[in-house]
């Protein structure tokens, strides 16, 4: 080939729209693909974009947060949408697809772009070719996740996942819980009202119910077989697990009580849950020690049980599964491109990013970055009031400590000032403050580079 040249490894959600993405540019594909001659364990087909489980991309309307990604997708130019909107199926307010029929659109699209090649192979290292974009993958094949470790370095890259649930500030009865922290330490400045941990006191009675339903409540199907027999980090074994090993278990472990004292009663409370702050903005907190396999109606049910957490908004549940993924904080910029090699770019759910339309939406980023690369521009990142703006500035700079994979969600934008009361509406406040920022970002970058509508 001759001329600016992108090499895209992975022909998932993310390595797909990367692609498209770069050729939109002008700039010339290189896309690999191990599938159909090499398969994953949840993969099943040979054609790029599978979609590994559910068929749904989750809500359509943009005063959602994964609604309003994917309308920022749509003007970013997203391939995968289109393909959706095509094998549509019905599913109220959701777009949900027919997953062959999606499969198969975005197969033909990139088939019949000039611009992009597809090679059927496993990429067995990582190139020396720049600019790349690796979008492999959670379930990344065992050669490349070697050479990956290798540019990472070993602490970077996770290979499960073991994620607590992580609720909204807003959503939390702070009449029943309180800040603290355990004997005082480790409080900050800023951690208003004193300490840096939320935490949600439980008296015996209330302790003893909340056990008998965790040990009751139903597990998830793993999503896949060989996970069953997943090895647990002693530190990462599922909160449900630790109940059934006794009564007293969780009291002595993540829900013990030393050094709290709550100050409604001014003495220790029988158990506590504590939730740690997720983002610098302090609008997500995650339960602390809470992974877990139950299924996400099971994670609501059980755990409202939780005083002060009667009412939460679950921005994402507790999963654990094979995951291959960054430490992005610690490895990349919001731009995607890695910190410490110039002109690489991870995309999709490798970036520490959760879910099919958040992957995909790294890849469009990702991909436009590479071909921005290949003609010799700085590589940019979408306004902090975009969803996938804030999101992949939360990747890349939220503490490297806690880190975990994350989805879209109105918790990572700046708050809204002053704030709507009713979450409709301020869920279209936040859709109209993105469009309004992404259209000026693009007004203003349409001046730098050749945005091609169509590969
Ligand atoms: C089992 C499972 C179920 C999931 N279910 C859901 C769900 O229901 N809903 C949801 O929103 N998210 C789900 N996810 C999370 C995530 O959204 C999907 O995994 C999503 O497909 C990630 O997109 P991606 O492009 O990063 O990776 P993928 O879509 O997996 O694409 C990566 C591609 O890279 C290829 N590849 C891997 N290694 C190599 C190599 N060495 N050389 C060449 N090609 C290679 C793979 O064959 C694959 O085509 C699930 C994840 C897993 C593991």
């Amino acid at each position: 080939m001759s001329g600016p040249c992108v090499t895209v490894i992975g022909g998932g959600l993310a390595g797909s729209e990367a692609a498209w993405a770069a050729a939109s540019r002008g700039v010339r594909v290189t896309l690999i693909e191990m599938r159909p001659l090499r398969m994953t364990p949840a993969h099943r087909t040979g054609n790029l974009a599978e979609l590994v489980c559910s068929n749904s991309l989750k809500s359509a309307r943009i005063a959602n947060a994964a609604g309003l990604l994917k309308e920022e997708m749509r003007r970013l130019g997203s391939l995968i949408l289109p393909a959706a909107d095509s094998a549509s199926v019905p599913a109220g307010e959701a777009l949900a697809v027919d997953p062959e029929a999606f499969a198969v659109a975005v197969t033909e699209r990139i088939a019949s772009c000039d611009r992009i090649v597809v090679e059927r192979r496993e990429a067995l290292h990582v190139p020396a070719e720049r600019p790349l974009v690796i979008a492999t993958g959670p379930l990344t094949s065992e050669a490349l996740t070697d050479s990956l470790v290798a540019l990472t370095g070993q602490a970077s890259l996770h290979f499960y996942d073991a994620v607590a649930p992580t609720v909204t500030l807003e959503s939390l009865d702070m009449t029943r819980a309180f800040r603290a922290s355990r004997r005082n330490r480790g409080q900050t400045e800023d951690s208003a009202g004193g300490g840096d941990y939320i935490n949600c006191p439980m008296t015996r009675e209330e302790y003893d119910a909340f056990h008998s339903a965790l040990i009751h409540a139903e597990i998830a199907d793993p999503h896949l077989a060989a996970e069953k027999d997943a090895p647990y980090f002693e530190a990462c074994v599922p909160v449900e697990a630790l109940a059934a090993r006794g009564p007293r278990t969780l009291a002595f472990g993540p829900m013990r009580p030393v050094g709290l004292v709550d100050p409604r009663t001014g003495r220790r409370p029988h158990a506590v849950v504590q939730l740690r702050q997720e983002n610098r903005q302090g609008t997500l907190w995650g339960l602390v020690g809470f992974q877990t396999r139950l299924k996400w109606s099971e994670q609501r049910r059980v755990f409202r049980m939780i005083p002060g957490l009667e009412n939460a908004e679950f921005v994402r549940y507790g999963v654990m599964h094979r995951n291959t993924y960054v430490n992005a904080p610690l490895v990349l910029e919001p731009t995607t491109q890695m910190r410490a090699h110039r002109g690489v770019f991870l995309a999709g759910q490798l970036t520490g990013v959760e879910g099919y339309v958040e992957s995909a939406a790294v890849g469009i980023l990702a991909g436009m970055n590479a071909a921005r690369h290949a003609l010799g521009l700085e590589p940019v990142v979408p306004p902090a009031d975009t969803v996938i703006g804030s999101l992949c500035r939360h990747i890349s700079e939220c503490d490297a400590k806690v880190f975990s994979p994350m989805n879209a969600n109105h918790g990572l934008l700046p708050p809204i000032e002053p704030r709507p009361r009713d979450r409709a509406e301020r869920g279209t406040a936040y859709a109209e403050r993105s469009l309004a920022a992404l259209e000026r970002w693009m007004a203003a970058l349409g001046r730098q580079e050749p945005m091609a509508a169509e590969p």
